[in-house]
């Protein structure tokens, strides 16, 4: 019985070292430890199998018309087509990064959010550059995450 009392006091002991010493609570800990194939939320570590994230986006398409050519598909322009009905597209985000839920998003100001959305940028950036793709500009991020998106 006191060997099982002094297990119980040493195992908790060594649980609370590890929690203070992440300083994160409990719940994250075992959110992570049960989905360890998920990413995180950058501030309360919770997986995005349990949490929501917020999608900024970064990037957009900019103003686009919509027509149908005659054989049926659709085209896409930056330019009115001529000669052919169009609709008028306004720009959608065609970029978008999410390094915090939507519940730590909501709580924290643009700028709190900023050392966030940096250091997933940061994580993008590491290693050696493939020739050919198109990097985030993190001027881009930071101008959409500070407007409040
Ligand atoms: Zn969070």
């Amino acid at each position: 019985m006191k060997q099982i009392l002094m297990t119980t006091i040493v195992f908790t002991l060594i649980l609370s070292g590890i929690i203070a010493a992440n300083r994160q609570p409990m719940k994250s800990i075992i959110d992570r430890f049960l989905h360890p194939n998920y990413g995180t939320c950058g501030c309360c570590k919770m997986t995005w199998y349990s949490v929501d994230g917020h999608s900024t986006p970064y990037a957009w398409s900019g103003d686009e018309y919509i027509s149908q050519t005659p054989d049926g598909k659709l085209s896409f322009s930056k330019t009115k087509p001529k000669d052919v009905p169009s609709a008028l597209i306004k720009s959608h985000p065609v970029r978008l990064m999410f390094p915090l839920c939507e519940t730590c998003w909501g709580k924290l100001t643009p700028s709190q959010r900023l050392p966030y959305y940096r250091a997933l940028w940061e994580e993008w950036n590491k290693g050696e550059k493939v020739p050919g793709k198109e990097y985030a500009n993190w001027n881009d991020i930071e101008k959409s995450v500070l407007e409040g998106n």
